[in-house]
């Protein structure tokens, strides 16, 4: 193949999603670890920004495929034209279930290795959010289900949430600077969860396809270092600040009526808030099955970006670009205050 005997050629990664939130971190983590790495963009919808993004990620070495899961007859054909060893899949909410549909494709092609569905969040399995995020995670189990029953290798990614602020009403927490004008603390403010940044879910993510370990495995992802309740968050943000800021308490009755609201996609998050600060479902279990796998035990070597590194990010955001906290944190329509950058501590 023109390569030395040594030189790290990595497996052939094909990425669905990556014009998407979790998808994004992905793509950039396998082509930093120098996977040939195509990604499926659904030709439809091409935006200004979408086309940017493609750009630059061509620029660093993706092919770009147009198409949709939703295609069968495709999905195979181009899976078997390049030879795709691991698809990694990041559709939203939405597209879930169309799922089954790529699982046919990469049966029937044959060449794939490792099968990773879109999850990246909870152990759909053990968690039991109420609606609408139940729907949403008995789509992902049946998901799971067929993977089984049709004999794809797979990988589960359980990376718990991200680290940003978690605002309940909110899809992508990460998008929105943690807020100026008032901490919503759920509950007491006391139950814990892991906060992993992006770039991590993306990098470990990587890591694990081509690893014997996490083959048929569930990957938990569960750093000491990232392990924080909300009242630990809220402190956290305002040492950054350098100010305190007036602490209001979004009870147990609150999440499940917004859950209730039944508007997609704010509901879920409603719903899944609930599951991870009222009924602490990323904490409630110990991992005693034998498909459980933790991360840091697999790659003890590699460090996690911490909550602490994470905010000193956003600090510096709202320095360099005021705009992002001036729109609404919420429903709500809170509006944030003019950040006061001069005050931001890093
Ligand atoms: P997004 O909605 O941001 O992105 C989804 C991507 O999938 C988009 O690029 C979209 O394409 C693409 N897509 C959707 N349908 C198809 C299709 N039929 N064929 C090809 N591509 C398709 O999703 P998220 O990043 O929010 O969600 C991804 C996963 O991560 C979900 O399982 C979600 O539950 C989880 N998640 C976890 C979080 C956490 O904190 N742990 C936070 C958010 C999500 P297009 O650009 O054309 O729309």
């Amino acid at each position: 193949n023109g390569h030395s005997p040594n030189a790290w050629e990595g497996s052939r990664v094909m990425v669905i999603g990556s014009m998407g939130f979790i998808g994004g971190f992905i793509a950039e983590a396998s082509l930093e670890c120098g996977h040939p790495t195509y990604l499926l963009i659904r030709p439809e919808l091409a935006s200004l920004s979408k086309a940017s993004t493609i750009k630059s990620l061509q620029d660093r070495g993706a092919t770009t495929i147009y198409g949709s899961i939703k295609d069968q007859d495709v999905m195979e054909k181009v899976i078997r034209e390049h030879k795709i060893e691991n698809v990694i899949s990041a559709v939203g909410g939405a597209s879930i279930a169309d799922q089954v549909k790529l699982v046919n494709a990469i049966k029937a092609a044959g060449t794939v290795k490792r099968f990773l569905p879109s999850e990246f969040g909870h152990d759909i399995d053990r968690a039991d959010p109420v609606e609408p995020g139940l729907t949403m995670y008995k789509e992902k189990r049946q998901v799971r289900r067929y993977i089984e029953e049709a004999g794809i290798p797979y990988t589960y990614i359980c990376c718990n949430s991200i680290a940003a602020w978690p605002y309940h009403d909110n899809t992508h927490p990460a998008d929105v600077t943690p807020p100026l004008d008032r901490l919503q603390i759920y509950g007491d403010g006391t139950v814990k969860a892991y906060f992993v940044a992006g770039s991590d879910i993306g990098k470990f993510t990587i890591k694990s396809i081509d690893d014997n370990r996490t083959l048929n495995k569930t990957v938990h992802f569960r750093p000491p270092s990232n392990l924080l309740s909300t009242n630990e968050l809220a402190s956290l943000w305002e040492e950054k600040l350098g100010y305190k800021l007036p602490r209001v308490t979004i009870t147990e009755d609150d999440l499940l009526a917004a859950a209730r609201e039944m508007q997609i996609p704010q509901s879920i998050v409603a719903a899944i808030t609930h599951d991870i600060f009222i009924n602490s479902c990323q904490i409630n279990y110990s991992m005693d099955q034998p498909n459980d796998v933790e991360v840091c035990s697999l790659y003890p070597e590699l460090p996690f970006r911490t909550v602490d590194e994470c905010f000193n990010d956003f600090a510096v955001q709202m320095i360099s670009n005021p705009k992002l906290v001036s729109k609404p944190a919420n429903k709500n329509g809170t509006m944030m205050p003019n950040p006061k950058p001069e005050a931001l501590f890093i």
